[in-house]
């Protein structure tokens, strides 16, 4: 990287206070839905706070259809691409919540698929250093899903710039926990540090009585993040309501502040 390209990302992401990357062993398990909920969480903690989300899951961009916002378009200005706003209920100023995706640049879905590593990497360079976020509390960043090549990228893009770290996003399961060791063992070389571990889809939860099944097994996150030394942030149950406001693009927490699952994405915004 040139010194000129790494002056600029440093100029821009140095408006931005904190820097915490999504990740996960593998796809479906949840990353992008933890990367938004945690994005509204915090935007919805306290009225003064402004937070971003940069989507950079190059191959299934998924966050701005669960911010409702798919059809937006994204507008340049003299500084570079405006992120999209996402409007909270009841918030009179509309520019606390804004994503980014590559999403938006893309011509098609199946554009990025076809992409080769090197492709991948100036696009993701050019999507950070051209991202006009103005001043920020946190940037939420959604990675794709593994340790590929993408990775290694922001790795790379961030390192001047320090990321506060990275959260990581299981199922309960053993297939999804033996990637999570790889996701710990690639931070740990990369020297990005762990700041805990998220399980999702941890149980059921009854949308009549908020009570949790655990129809498989549970309380694997907790046991890998003890053997790790790291922290244990918190489970989400598989919550219908949370599915569906995610396909229509609907704000869940607002929507239902009272379930499980929005009870417990606030417990683990008050951790990180
Ligand atoms: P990933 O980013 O890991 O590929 P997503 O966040 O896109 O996974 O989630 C995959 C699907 O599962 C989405 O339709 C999402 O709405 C749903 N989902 C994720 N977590 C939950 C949950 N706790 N309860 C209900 N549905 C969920």
């Amino acid at each position: 990287m040139s010194d000129q390209v790494q002056s600029k990302l440093l100029k821009r992401m140095s408006t931005i206070k904190h820097k915490i990357l999504v990740l996960s062993g593998k796809g479906g398990v949840g990353k992008s839905t933890v990367s938004t909920q945690l994005a509204f969480s915090l935007a919805l903690s306290r009225k003064d706070i402004r937070v971003g989300i940069l989507d950079v899951d190059i191959c299934g961009p998924s966050i701005p259809k669960m911010l409702g916002i798919d059809k937006n378009e994204v507008f340049t200005c003299t500084e570079g691409w405006v992120p999209v706003k996402v409007k909270l209920s009841g918030d009179d100023d509309d520019n606390r919540l804004c994503c980014m995706s590559i999403g938006f640049l893309l011509q098609s879905e199946d554009d990025a698929v076809v992409w080769r590593g090197p492709k991948k990497h100036s696009m993701i360079q050019q999507f950070l250093e051209d991202t006009y976020w103005g001043d920020l509390d946190a940037l939420i960043i959604d990675t794709p899903p593994g340790t590929s090549d993408e990775h290694i990228t922001l790795a790379e893009i961030l390192k001047e710039s320090k990321p506060d770290g990275a959260i990581i996003v299981t199922t309960p399961q053993g297939v999804s926990l033996a990637d999570v060791r790889k996701e710990i063992n690639f931070c740990n070389k990369l020297g990005i540090p762990v700041l805990g571990v998220v399980e999702n889809m941890s149980g059921f939860a009854c949308p009549c009585c908020n009570e949790i099944t655990n129809i498989f097994s549970s309380g694997g996150g907790r046991k890998l993040a003890e053997q790790f030394n790291i922290d244990f942030l918190g489970q989400i149950p598989i919550d219908p309501q949370l599915a569906s406001c995610e396909d229509e693009g609907k704000n869940f927490l607002q929507s239902f502040p009272e379930s499980a699952s929005a009870k417990e994405l606030e417990n683990i915004t008050n951790k990180i």
